[in-house]
């Protein structure tokens, strides 16, 4: 059972367990951007966000990635392994797009090879900004070690679910992940794997599949989120 609540984010909140070693994390409907000044509730994302997470995240593990998943209790509910986070957010991005897009002025969805990988520092009083290895380190924010390690990992994510989304008629543009270590030191992909994180483009129509949706006022979130979940059920890869 859940006990003391931890933290309350912007999309989810996490509890304590009996356990020390396991959270109870329950998927909010709130939706936010612009680092939380553009906020409203929205029904049924939360649980469709828990959804494709734990989706996701059984098919990582299934497949020899070392994620924090452990289980899912209920609709908006999943255990997790307790870590502690690295304050870095790592993005990468296939096709040119958000501020990516509007920092070099490129054309909307360019390819972008190899992969970019960006750094954010996990501030929402300094607004997550952008930050380098070298600032990252000096900073104390994380070891060459811990980046080299989060690098390689991401890029593995990247490989795998570039290929599933691409298996489901969709691109995976650009995506954010967190990582956190255990306490032996492991580093473990952990936080959400939902829309709210990812850039995905529907390769038919171009429409977006994603929070931009929300971000741009696109038209109602939950049914794009619903298809995003429709087709990575109808193709499940565990
Ligand atoms: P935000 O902090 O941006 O508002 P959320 O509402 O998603 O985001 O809050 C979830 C918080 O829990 C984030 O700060 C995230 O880094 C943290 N977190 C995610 N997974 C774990 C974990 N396994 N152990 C500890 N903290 C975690
Ligand atoms: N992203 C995120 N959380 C953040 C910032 C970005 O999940 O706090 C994701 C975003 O959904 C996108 C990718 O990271 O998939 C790149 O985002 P970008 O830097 O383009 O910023 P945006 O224009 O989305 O604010």
């Amino acid at each position: 059972m859940k006990t003391e609540l931890l933290y309350s984010g912007k999309a989810k909140q996490m509890y304590a367990t009996e356990d020390p070693t396991v959270l109870w994390v329950e998927y909010m409907d709130q939706a936010t951007a612009l680092n939380g000044k553009k906020k409203v509730q929205i029904e049924g994302k939360g649980a469709l966000n828990r959804q494709i997470s734990s989706l996701l995240f059984e098919e990582l593990n299934a497949n020899g990635f070392a994620t924090h998943y452990l289980k899912t209790l209920d609709a908006n509910t999943m255990l997790v392994r307790r870590v502690e986070m690295v304050k870095l957010e790592a993005v990468v991005r296939n096709f040119a797009s958000g501020s990516f897009a509007r920092k070099f002025q490129t054309a909307n969805l360019l390819p972008l090879r190899p992969a970019v990988h960006e750094f954010y520092y996990k501030s929402d009083a300094l607004d997550d900004p952008f930050i380098n290895s070298e600032q990252a380190i000096a900073l104390g924010l994380a070891d060459a070690a811990t980046i080299a390690e989060m690098h390689r990992q991401s890029d593995a994510v990247n490989a795998y679910l570039t290929a599933r989304f691409d298996g489901i008629g969709i691109d995976l543009v650009d995506f954010k992940l967190e990582f956190g270590t255990l306490p032996d030191g492991t580093l473990i992909l952990a936080d959400e794997l939902s829309p709210d994180n990812f850039r995905l483009v529907d390769q038919a129509t171009g429409q977006s599949l994603d929070k931009d949706v929300f971000r741009k006022d696109l038209g109602p979130l939950q049914p794009v989120y619903q298809t995003v979940l429709d087709r990575l059920k109808g193709a499940q890869h565990v």
